[in-house]
């Protein structure tokens, strides 16, 4: 009799688990809620380092489904500056450790999507400047997704076994968020993983699908300042002047050939100068030009070779132009603001995509191509030999309808990342977002 009881009660405890065992379930009984969550953060964003209110609603959501959460993780090159990065670790016995990481920060946009959520927040930067803030990267839907994925693995605790540590980190457009967690102990104060998910939505890719690179999928990102110095003087007596504004159109492209000249063109590089500034009136030489570049590469010694050569030539041709040597060009590599190059661990990156063909349909998973663009989640795969393995895939986020439209001749392109038109369509982003993270995890983490 006691025997048919202790049956009677496995079976309906196993029924129960059987009812839960579904990644997608969960994602669509959590989806109205998630999309609540999701409304509030996009109509309240932050820019980089002010996260406090978005910081503040991930560390109760990952309280209440029961994470071990510390809060204010982060340290900043800025002596004192308070960072708002979130911990929240998830306990399931032995086993190996995973993080699962969100970026939580948004961007001086002024939104114009019309969505009634929309954001109208107006705050201050860095600066003081009053600046209109937006949730343009869809780094709100990250947060939502995440908190989706934390109430899953909390309820599919018969699945797996380890550690999840949940990071919700800061400054991800700055590219200073995560080395700030790192440097504030991440690996050494909470459990260091044996792997690290990352994701992004994607503006360029449809709804339900999930895209992922193997190897490089985002680059080295490098700020650079050159100031090519001069003797000023009259715009006709160019004789008794050395002409910086000349000086500075041959260094840009000489700049040029580092790429076709330089290195092998199997490694991509992009030396882009985006600001120039010199002058103030057609009859005048100036002693000075300001220039400031976007250096992107991929591999560390490419990126070095790079750096160098854009002080070279920018040397090079100020001495073939007869500029005496106190009046060399200045070039300053702002090494504070270096995102480096997201490295998806090949292994990793095949084992999760078979994974992600069962849980959301083969045809929703595809290999997208890398691109020149940058994201500081490969801090954490331990920089320079990504000890560890580490995934950053991406969200499709798009309205197919709108991606077709956006192919016609003559249409107007679809908003990228950073415009102020993008949006995500919220419910299927978030529910393909939390489908993929916890089948990805359960897979690593399995019993
Ligand atoms: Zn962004
Ligand atoms: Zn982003």
């Amino acid at each position: 009799m006691k025997l048919r009881v202790l049956v009677l009660i496995s079976t309906a405890v196993s029924l129960t688990s059987v009812a839960q065992q579904d990644p997608q379930q969960l994602a669509d009984a959590e989806l109205p809620s998630l999309l609540t969550v999701y409304k509030d953060i996009h109509a309240h964003p932050e820019l980089s380092t002010q996260e406090q209110r978005t910081a503040a609603l991930l560390a109760k959501e990952l309280r209440a489904v029961g994470c071990d959460v510390t809060e204010n993780v982060g340290k900043y090159e800025t002596a004192n500056q308070k960072c708002y990065g979130v911990v929240g670790v998830m306990k399931n016995g032995d086993g190996p450790v995973v993080l699962v990481r969100t970026d939580l920060d948004a961007l001086p946009v002024q939104e114009e999507t019309g969505l009634p959520y929309a954001s109208k927040v107006v705050t201050k930067n860095e600066k003081g400047d009053d600046v209109p803030v937006m949730h343009a990267c869809g780094h709100d839907a990250h947060v939502s997704i995440l908190i989706g994925v934390a109430r899953s693995l909390a309820k599919l605790k018969d699945q797996w076994r380890g550690t999840i540590v949940f990071v919700g980190q800061p400054a991800e457009e700055l590219g200073t968020g995560a080395r700030a967690m790192l440097r504030d102990g991440l690996y050494t104060r909470w459990p260091k993983p044996n792997f690290a998910l990352g994701f992004h939505d994607k503006a360029d890719l449809e709804i339900n699908h999930i895209g992922v690179t193997e190897g490089y999928t985002s680059a080295n990102v490098d700020s650079v300042d050159v100031t090519v110095h001069g003797i000023g003087g009259h715009g006709a007596y160019v004789h008794r002047t050395k002409d910086p504004i000349v000086l500075a159109a041959e260094i840009i492209n000489q700049w040029q050939t580092i790429a076709s000249r330089e290195t092998n063109p199997l490694d991509p590089i992009v030396v882009t100068v985006g600001s120039i500034h010199g002058g103030t009136k057609h009859n005048v030489i100036p002693n000075e030009v300001k220039m400031q570049l976007t250096v992107r590469t991929y591999k560390a010694d490419v990126r070095e070779h790079v750096l160098a050569a854009i002080e070279r030539i920018a040397k090079g041709c100020a001495t073939a132009a007869g500029l005496p040597p106190d009046k060399m060009p200045t070039v300053t590599v702002a090494r504070d603001q270096f995102a480096p190059a997201m490295y998806n661990n090949p292994d990793l990156t095949k084992r999760l995509f078979a994974v992600w063909k069962k849980a959301l349909g083969g045809q929703n998973v595809e290999m997208v191509d890398p691109t020149m663009g940058g994201e500081d989640f490969s801090e954490y795969s331990l920089l320079p030999e990504h000890s560890i393995p580490a995934v950053n895939f991406h969200v499709g986020a798009v309205d197919p309808a709108k991606m077709a439209e956006s192919k016609k001749p003559g249409a107007s392109p679809l908003p990228t990342l950073h415009s102020s038109k993008f949006a995500p369509v919220p419910e299927p982003t978030i529910r393909t977002g939390v489908v993929a993270m916890t089948a990805a995890v359960l897979d690593l983490m399995k019993k």
